[in-house]
């Protein structure tokens, strides 16, 4: 499963900012592999350097010393092979007249290619197929005489989920959709502003955090801070799999440590799928958290059973079939004196195409484990996502084909337990009506059309 993106803005007069940048988009490293980019304004122009790869890989010492300015938003991004298309490159730069900005973005625009076609009908020519260059452009040529005008303006026009952080060459924007689908967060440096899309990012270059971004709230951030509340017409729809899967364990998430959400998910599993077992195992990074939490619960003691090789990052590109067909074996190991002759209880984040977990399962058997029962902390995913998450069309979806006891004698598992919807709202510790959970009621928060394939609305990979 892909989702798309990290941004991250600053705004610290006196302060190296592409560098913070710099650090702040290693702290959001997860949410996108595939490049990396910062753009700093001097008060006169902006100035941008984005490339493909790690973070690690795309800014030498060179490019972050050349990148001088009082304030810079950055972007790591994401679209592997099964995304949908390729990967754009942010912050996207756009001029118009004197208005120009950087922007970086996370989420969906669901009615982008309409917009597209509306703006190149007056004449704009389009460089990527992003919905990062349809809301820039849209930004940009909107009507206003100030950013305000022009953001809600432009802002309005868009459907679907936005995380946004904007450098133009004065002022830091932040802004969030009025569902708020994708989080976003506003932190304190030295008397600046930083915006992220986790919290994490703030605790490793020592900011404090201050609070979320309120759906549909346009923060402006300079020596002051200003902002101004778009319509909400629609309901709020914040996305359950960032507690789930995306977010870091250490990000503190629409006020939640997301560490003890999967604390909370892995208790509720063992309250709802209890099994007799010898020890507990989570498979990492992911569900490691959670796999502590059904531990405790169940008084079944936690064992790390599978180690990670972190260094086999999502960009990495097997040279051979051989060793595609590896796979999982080149990410995971298991610790085979551990487990040997064990009745494991293995806890899982979420099962998409049911691709993976087999290989998992028989790295698990091999290595000698006698039983292995699958908790998984997502109800079964049966419906596509409209917002952004690049998961699978509904056919690909494996709940969507098969009963969960067809599940469990095709992963080949002893037993199979799938966290219930209200158990999963229950440890995510917010009220229902404040989240999607589309991809597993259907109960999308904007109309979508289901085609043969998916949906209809566009899921365009940033
Ligand atoms: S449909 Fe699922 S993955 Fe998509 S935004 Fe909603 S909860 Fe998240």
């Amino acid at each position: 499963m892909h989702e798309s993106c990290g941004i991250f803005g600053v705004f610290a007069p006196g302060l190296d900012t592409a560098r913070l940048v710099f650090f702040a988009l290693f702290a959001l490293q997860h949410r996108g592999q595939e490049a990396a980019g910062i753009a700093v304004t001097n008060g006169e122009s902006l100035e941008m350097f984005v490339n493909p790869g790690l973070v690690s890989q795309v800014f030498t010492e060179d490019d972050l010393a050349s990148l001088k300015g009082f304030a810079a938003v950055g972007h790591t991004c994401y679209s592997a092979s099964g995304a949908r298309r390729p990967a754009t490159p942010q912050p996207i730069l756009e001029h118009n007249g004197r208005w120009s900005l950087a922007l970086a973005h996370n989420g969906n625009v669901t009615n982008a290619d309409a917009l597209r076609d509306e703006l190149q009908a007056s004449g704009l020519v389009f460089r990527s197929q992003s919905d990062a260059e349809v809301i820039a452009k849209l930004i940009v040529t909107a009507h206003g005489t100030t950013w305000e005008e022009k953001l809600s303006h432009a802002l309005s026009r868009l459907q679907g989920a936005y995380s946004l952080a904007i450098l133009t060459p004065q002022v830091l924007i932040a802004a969030r959709d009025p569902m708020g689908v994708r989080p976003l967060s506003l932190g304190r440096l030295d008397g600046g502003y930083v915006v992220a899309s986790e919290t994490c990012a703030f605790d490793h270059i020592g900011a404090q955090f201050v609070r979320d971004v309120r759906p549909g709230e346009v923060l402006l951030l300079d020596a002051a801070e200003t902002s101004f509340q778009q319509p909400r017409n629609g309901r709020r729809a914040f996305c359950v799999f960032e507690h789930i899967y995306f977010a870091r364990p250490d990000s503190t998430v629409e006020g939640r440590l997301v560490y003890e959400a999967r604390l909370a998910m892995g208790a509720k599993l063992a309250q709802e799928h209890p099994v007799d077992a010898d020890y507990v195992v989570g498979v990492p990074d992911s569900a490691t958290a959670a796999a502590i939490g059904y531990a405790r619960a169940s008084g079944i003691p936690y064992r790390e059973g599978l180690l990670k090789n972190r260094y086999v990052g999502r960009t990495f590109i097997a040279p051979d079939q051989r060793l595609r067909d590896l796979g999982v074996q080149l990410k995971f190991n298991p610790l085979s004196s551990l487990i040997r002759d064990q009745r494991l209880v293995v806890v899982d984040d979420s099962i998409v195409r049911g691709t993976t977990t087999p290989h998992v399962v028989n790295l698990l058997r091999q290595a000698g484990a006698r039983e292995v029962h699958l908790r998984i902390c997502a109800p079964p995913l049966r419906h596509p996502c409209p917002l952004g998450v690049d998961m699978a069309s509904e056919w690909e979806l494996i709940a969507a084909r098969m009963s969960v006891p067809e599940i469990r004698e095709y992963l080949g598992v002893d037993s199979l337990g799938y966290s219930s919807l209200p158990g999963l709202v229950e440890a995510v510790g917010l009220p229902k009506e404040l989240l999607c959970l589309a991809c597993f009621d259907g109960d999308y928060p904007l109309p979508v059309q289901m085609g043969l394939s998916g949906l209809a609305a566009e899921s365009h990979a940033k």
